[in-house]
């Protein structure tokens, strides 16, 4: 069956009724699945009276709260396509994304609502800007309606027809870790079949008690910590962002059985000495996507906390996002992997040097990938769509992997990040894998950067361990010197106080060659 979105994944939540579906994991607030189901519907009504229109883009503006997902399936049931955005975008980064994707509508949250204004200013094209708050202060007095207030409208909800297949439910863009972001078209099928291909490999389900501690608005989360695990009848505990406290704390107070999070969360509970104040115990399973996870880290996170390993995932936005996971039963998977090929999904690793071929059996490639939950395209940049996409249907996902004999993935980096040290490859990902095995070591970030000679080399920026002050660039090349073959040598080392990164968690080494 092929079901717009908000139908797959709240087709269950009336039966559901009193189960807790989403939880306020700073305050008391719950919503049941029954609420879930009875609010999102009378929204939808009221964003259609208010003009949303089949086709619409609406502009998803707001940290995890309990009613993002409302106004999420409230805006795709009115048959609007969602663009969701950073909350912490500026009004020019916003302003671009509301053009870019033609939004006509924006939802948004009290306190970033003067952003939203800017923007909306600056973008021109906007109707109306609702806000959606969960705070009880709300909007009065600013002169915008709530979602709110639409739970009283008495209007229809919506009967839109959708056609799953070409109609665009989300249009998130992707984390511009390589370059401009790009409005990325999902269908409504795209999403429910990657969804629909998770299902046998993780198993969520009534009872599970999962953390959303990532944003919604990325990919990642959207799948992960909303559309699955409602889908699937958990129970979902919502943080607004990232703090190692709240965090632990959450995860003590509700119980939390599940974790998906990216590598830096992987770093802190491995080791983060504040770890050891809370009772953990009631973790069954982490998985870490995202970005590269090394395997004596992960390893080190599942010894300290007694879990089984850390289980990784890998996607991208542009493939709604999953492609491969290690099974939730697999028994023992080797260090390092990010797992097996889901169901229906093809993939091929293509040569280095020749991309018209295929790489040598167990040999580093690109990864290609072809299946359902490709995207659509880039909203409006055929190019770009045409570069990523061959005529074929292969995905070029521009990150470099290799496969073994079982099957397991192993990805290493992505091809534009190689250092090329006097013509060998250096992947930046091993080496700042290699630096965080130091113990004075508490975050690191390697970029090539040119020397005076004109050569690229590997520069690593690195964060000292609270304990550590003393630690100097030698310990730390030394370090890595000891470790690795000549050429991986990291040869110039700058302490800084943190290491930028994406809301994903993926390392802005952008930004970090910007600063070089
Ligand atoms: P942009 O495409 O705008 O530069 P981005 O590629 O970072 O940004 P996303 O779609 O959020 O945007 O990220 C997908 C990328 O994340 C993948 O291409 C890959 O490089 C990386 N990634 C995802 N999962 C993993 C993983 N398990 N291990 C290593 N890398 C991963
Ligand atoms: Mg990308």
């Amino acid at each position: 069956v092929s079901l717009p979105i908000h139908d797959v994944v709240l087709g269950r939540a009336a039966e559901r009724g009193d189960t807790p579906a989403l939880v306020d994991g700073t305050g008391e607030f719950t919503l049941t699945y029954g609420q879930v189901d009875a609010f999102h519907r009378r929204v939808a009504a009221g964003l259609a009276e208010a003009g949303v229109r089949k086709g619409d883009v609406l502009a998803l503006h707001s940290p995890n709260t309990v009613l993002f997902p409302i106004a999420f399936y409230a805006a795709t049931r009115a048959g609007a396509a969602v663009t969701t955005v950073h909350p912490l975008a500026t009004p020019e980064e916003f302003a671009k994304q509301l053009r870019d994707s033609s939004a006509r509508w924006i939802v948004t949250v009290s306190p970033l609502l003067p952003a939203a204004r800017a923007a909306a200013e600056l973008a021109g094209g906007i109707t109306e800007i609702f806000v959606c708050d969960q705070a009880p202060e709300g909007p009065e007095g600013q002169g915008v309606r709530s979602l709110q207030s639409f739970l009283g409208s008495t209007g229809p909800v919506p009967e839109v027809e959708v056609d799953p297949d070409e109609d665009v439910a989300a249009l998130p863009y992707s984390s511009g870790t390589t370059g401009v972001p790009k409005g990325v078209m999902l269908t409504h099928a795209s999403i429910a079949t990657n969804l629909a291909q998770l299902d046998p490999v993780i198993p969520m389900g009534p009872g599970d008690r999962i953390l959303a501690i990532l944003p919604f608005f990325h990919i990642y989360g959207l799948t992960a910590l909303m559309n699955a695990p409602l889908r699937r009848g958990a129970t979902v505990v919502v943080l607004p962002r990232f703090e190692l406290d709240t965090f632990l704390g959450a995860i003590q107070r509700h119980r939390i059985n599940g974790l998906y999070v990216a590598p830096p969360i992987v770093l802190a509970l491995a080791k983060h000495p504040a770890v050891a104040d809370y009772d953990l115990s009631s973790l069954e399973y982490i998985v870490s996507a995202a970005a590269p996870l090394d395997a004596a880290l992960a390893e080190a996170c599942s010894a300290r906390l007694g879990l089984p390993p850390v289980l990784q995932a890998y996607g991208m936005t542009e493939l709604s996002p999953g492609t491969h996971v290690v099974p939730l039963s697999a028994e023992n998977p080797p260090p390092g992997t990010v797992g097996k090929l889901l169901p229906s999904t093809e993939m091929r690793i293509l040569s280095l040097d020749d991309p018209a071929k295929d790489a040598a059996p167990g040999e580093e490639g690109e990864v290609a990938i072809r299946g359902p939950q490709v995207m659509k395209g880039y909203l409006g940049r055929p190019d770009a769509t045409a570069a990523m996409i061959d005529a074929d249907g292969w995905v070029h996902t521009g990150d470099i992997g290799r496969v073994d004999a079982d099957g397991w993935l192993y990805v290493v980096d992505r091809v534009k990040e190689l250092i090329k040290y006097k013509g060998f490859q250096v992947a930046p990902a091993e080496l700042e894998a290699l630096l965080l095995t130091h113990e004075g070591v508490a975050d690191a970030a390697v970029i090539g950067v040119t020397d005076a000679e004109g050569t690229e080399i590997p520069k690593a920026f690195v964060v000292r361990q609270a304990a550590a002050p003393g630690l100097t660039a030698e310990d730390v090349m030394a370090h890595v010197a000891a470790r690795v073959a000549p050429y991986k040598k990291v040869r110039s080392v700058e302490f800084v106080d943190t290491v930028p990164r994406a809301a994903s968690g993926k390392i802005l080494r952008r930004e970090l060659r910007d600063r070089a």
